[in-house]
């Protein structure tokens, strides 16, 4: 299985080579060079089995002989034991033929431990073989850091830095970040904004010196092995409501596009799915894509459900990739008139990608309405992004089973949560005690060389 750039210009990698690079050489983003698809009764025969062993079926095609059939289900083994339910992804109703899919029982409480805990695992088992180590830098307003943090935490191949903006993240989004106490994870507050955090991020990886000095590493959602990850619960979903026998659709909160993108995957590898429903925010730049044609950015507006704030959706350029019939240089010619701001799509394309998703937004307003009203039909306390997923879903219900994707536990955003249904929503029992643990963090100035010189220090004193 190789992989190959959606802009058609870097070297063809295997799945280890991808996931350790990330971002492609010509800036384009690592896809299969051919999908893999899952006969009928492969997938038929997925009903009844463990997450794991879901996983390990789904994932083994597109990571070709990189491992063993065991090396791989042990991968798979140790990034999923964190978890806190059994199922690892359950499936609730919300309505007759409306169904939630609760991706928030990993460490971090929300659906981005699915792909880090695994790319956490794969990266220490490459890196082992190889005998290599690698250092991860890593920018964040909240959510991604402390997935980045659980998932490498520990492990002795890897240091772990995440740059946050000093007082600007939330108290839980803080101590996820602070409170883990292993020698190898380093949480600095930077005296800036997340804009700086990441043109701090930005300066290290131009700085070829020291990108190779301490072997820089990303797992930003752009990273493939991210995006196959999130493949494996349209599986374990569909097939829970009798697919591929009956045909599901899909409602996914949208930000970078790569949980989406993923059910994308599962579709092209022969998931009978009927519908993917895109749901955006107030920041709604996807679902206006669906309806003009222009991809055209706009001021982030900040919302209760922060980590779909966003303009430029960096996996919708796989997206794209195959609406443009997979012409490298097509989707490298938008990106580049994205540089000015907007890009318009082919009528082809366009087609294509009306065929595959449909869209749908929700307003700040509608959004605590819909926690509100969930929470009164059937006592689910929705988190702000699962609630504008939810929202969209409801207009999307047809005589097909709707699973709508809920990302993030309500207590990670309990002001929104609270304000919508009057009760603040509990951590569970294993984080209750998290507000009182013990910090541990390193305030920086926001100047690269001093960071640089930080990061290297802390790896040398290691
Ligand atoms: C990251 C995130 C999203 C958006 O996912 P994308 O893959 O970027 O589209 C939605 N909800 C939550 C809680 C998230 O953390």
């Amino acid at each position: 299985m190789k992989y190959i750039s959606t802009r058609g210009n870097a070297p063809e990698l295997s799945f280890a080579e991808a996931m350790l690079t990330g971002l492609a050489r010509d800036g384009g983003l690592y896809v299969p060079k051919k999908i893999p698809t899952m006969a009928q009764d492969d997938i038929a025969a997925l009903a009844g089995l463990s997450y794991e062993e879901i996983a390990f079926r789904v994932m083994k095609p597109f990571v070709g002989d990189c491992f063993t059939d065991e090396e791989f289900q042990g991968i798979i083994a140790r990034a999923y034991e964190g978890f806190r339910h059994a199922a690892r992804a359950p499936l609730v109703q919300l309505a007759p033929n409306h169904y939630l899919l609760e991706l928030f029982h990993g460490p971090t409480l929300a659906f981005k431990d699915f792909a880090m805990q695994l790319i956490g695992q794969l990266f220490q088992f490459e890196l082992g073989r190889r005998n290599e180590r690698v250092t991860i830098v890593g920018a964040t307003s909240g959510d991604t850091g402390s997935a980045a943090i659980e998932a490498f935490r520990g492990l002795d191949n890897v240091d772990v830095f995440i740059l946050y903006p000093d007082g600007r993240t939330s108290d839980i989004q803080r101590k996820q970040m602070t409170t883990p106490d292993d020698a190898n994870v380093h949480a600095l507050a930077l005296d800036g904004d997340f804009d700086e955090c990441q043109a701090r991020l930005k300066d290290m990886f131009n700085d070829f010196e020291f990108r190779d000095g301490v072997k820089l590493a990303g797992v930003n959602s752009i990273n493939w092995a991210r995006v196959l990850a999130q493949v494996v619960y349209y599986f374990a979903s569909a097939v829970s409501l009798g697919a591929p026998h009956r045909k599901v659709s899909f409602t996914v909160p949208t930000g970078n596009f790569g949980d989406i993108f993923a059910g994308f995957i599962a579709k092209q590898m022969g998931l009978p799915i009927e519908d993917l429903v895109i749901a955006t925010n107030q920041n709604d730049i996807l679902h206006r894509t669906m309806e003009t044609g222009a991809y055209t950015k706009d001021g982030v507006k900040p919302s209760i459900s922060p980590s779909m704030d966003i303009q430029v959706s960096s996996n919708f350029e796989r997206a794209l990739f195959f609406a443009y019939d997979r012409d490298g240089d097509a989707v490298a010619k938008s990106m580049e008139e994205l540089k000015d701001g907007s890009f318009t799509i082919s009528q082809g394309a366009m087609d294509y990608l009306r065929e595959n998703f449909s869209s749908g937004r929700a307003s700040e307003e509608e959004t605590y309405a819909t926690i509100k009203s969930e929470y009164a039909a059937c006592q689910e306390v929705l988190c702000p992004h699962s609630a504008v997923a939810v929202k969209v879903g409801n207009e999307n219900l047809s005589e097909v089973p709707m699973i709508t994707l809920a990302t993030a536990h309500p207590a990670k955003f309990p002001d929104a949560v609270e304000k919508a249904i009057k009760t603040r929503p509990a951590l569970p029992p294993h984080m209750a005690d998290l507000m009182e643990r013990e910090e541990r963090m390193c305030k920086v100035p926001n100047q690269l060389v001093l960071l640089q010189t930080l990061i290297k220090d802390r790896i040398a004193a290691r």
